[in-house]
């Protein structure tokens, strides 16, 4: 048995939570590996290393003087290091920083030196062997990940280590320079490692104990959810839940490796266990509601659409033309509608409607805007009779009124589409119907 444990920068913000994490993974020997994130909030007023980092190098970027804001810096890491009682001395390190913020590195470099330290200090500590991401993630020049390249390297390199650690959130370009992923990116390189080092769990630590039905802004101490699927997952983390980065799911999903979210601050509780397929039930029909309020849809309107080969291709090419992507189509007879990010479209919405005029000629072309789209989402939805009947029934008693309805092919996700205002009361329905009533 052997895991891969990643922790995000609320784990990592002080030395009392660098102890926690310390007391975790010695708690269990098959932790061998371990990824850390930057050095997070330590409350809610305060601010992360990647953001220090990031501000500090545009005062660097912009000719301004950057040594009191690389102090600050500094001061987060030392107070780690004499809370740990370490004898570890960063002076060099900041030095070479320092010197690379002058030679203007990329705000790129400037941010993955969060994870770096961190993964110096974190090596320290645990008595774990470094190892740069940059000597071991590698992106192509087009800034994907080269997979082939990162695994065949990362897995020869730990096959020569015993226990390490390596820093999330960056790689190296073809020609050395540091790349990071998007923000929250530690979630991926976690990942990564757990695929190139083949091992059983990759063990996902945060600061909340898995993911939970419903977002605990609208519902008060939702059920938490203890399986899903990774296909689950994808669509709730597109419709806003996050936990997790949603490219974190990929490495491992090829290996069939289960992730398990973790919160550092109740190692007790069991969190949530991400898996490729399960025989497990849910305990509810659903496993999660996710939303996001924002949409707009373009309402086209043409007398014989239905017989028309292409009109549709014709409509989505003007939403194409114009670089805007669109979230869903749902069509009737002689009705086709389009549904697209509000401010994504709003600035292009003429351009697109005089395009849709052009290429396919409708009879009407409306506009409605301040649409909500939620998810509800559950692999048990496809084994049971009614579904969406109580979903609507549920809107219904709670006077929501529905403005669309997509249930995916994949019959483990019914969209449904309601006015901005209405979004938080349908939520509260749903969760109610199928988690408090359980009807
Ligand atoms: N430290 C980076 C961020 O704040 C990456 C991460 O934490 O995963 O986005």
């Amino acid at each position: 048995m052997a895991k891969v444990v990643k922790f995000g920068g609320s784990s990592l913000a002080s030395a009392e939570q660098f102890k926690k994490v310390g007391d975790i993974i010695r708690a269990d020997e098959t932790r061998i590996y371990v990824v850390p994130s930057a050095p997070g909030k330590r409350s809610s007023k305060d601010t992360k290393v990647t953001d220090m980092l990031y501000a500090c190098y545009e005062l660097a970027e912009a000719g301004k003087n950057f040594s009191k804001a690389l102090e600050e810096i500094k001061a987060r890491y030392q107070e780690i290091i004499d809370g740990l009682g370490l004898k570890l001395n960063l002076d060099n390190e900041f030095i070479t920083i320092e010197k690379n913020f002058k030679a203007k590195a990329g705000s790129n470099y400037a941010a993955s030196r969060g994870e770096y330290l961190n993964g110096i200090v974190m090596a320290n500590y645990l008595g774990y062997e470094f190892v740069d991401a940059a000597t071991v993630i590698f992106f192509r020049e087009d800034g994907t990940l080269d997979e082939e390249k990162t695994d065949k390297v990362l897995s020869a390199k730990l096959a020569k280590c015993k226990n390490a650690v390596v820093p999330g959130f960056y790689g190296v370009l073809p020609d050395g320079t540091v790349k990071t992923f998007s923000r929250g990116g530690s979630d991926i390189t976690g990942s990564i490692v757990a695929k190139a080092a083949k091992v059983d769990v990759y063990e996902n630590w945060t600061d909340v104990s898995g993911f939970l039905i419903a977002d605990p802004r609208i519902i008060d101490k939702p059920a938490g959810i203890e399986v899903i699927t990774y296909k689950e997952l994808r669509e709730l983390s597109y419709m806003g839940a996050t936990v997790l980065h949603e490219d974190a799911i990929f490495p491992v999903r090829q290996q069939g490796i289960p992730i398990n979210i973790r919160n550092t601050n109740a190692p007790a509780d069991n969190g949530t266990w991400i898996v490729g397929s399960t025989c497990q039930k849910s305990k509810y029909v659903i496993t999660g509601i996710a939303g996001k309020k924002g949409f707009c849809s373009v309402n086209i309107e043409k007398d014989m659409m239905n017989s028309e080969i292409g009109f549709g291709r014709k409509v989505l090419q003007a939403f194409e033309e114009n670089g805007i992507s669109f979230e869903h189509v749902p069509s009737g007879i002689d009705t086709m509608t389009v549904f697209v990010h509000q401010d994504e479209f709003m600035h292009k919405e003429q351009k697109v409607v005089a395009g849709i005029h052009r290429l396919a000629q409708p009879d009407t072309i409306e506009i409605e805007s301040d649409l909500a789209l939620i998810a509800v989402v559950g692999r048990g939805m496809k084994s049971t009779r009614g579904t969406a009947g109580r979903i609507f029934s549920a809107l219904a008693h709670a006077n929501v009124n529905v403005r669309m309805i997509d249930q995916g092919s994949s019959e483990q996700n019914i969209i449904i589409g309601v006015a901005d205002e209405d979004f938080e009361n349908a939520i509260k329905a749903i969760y109610d119907i199928f988690v408090i009533t359980r009807l």
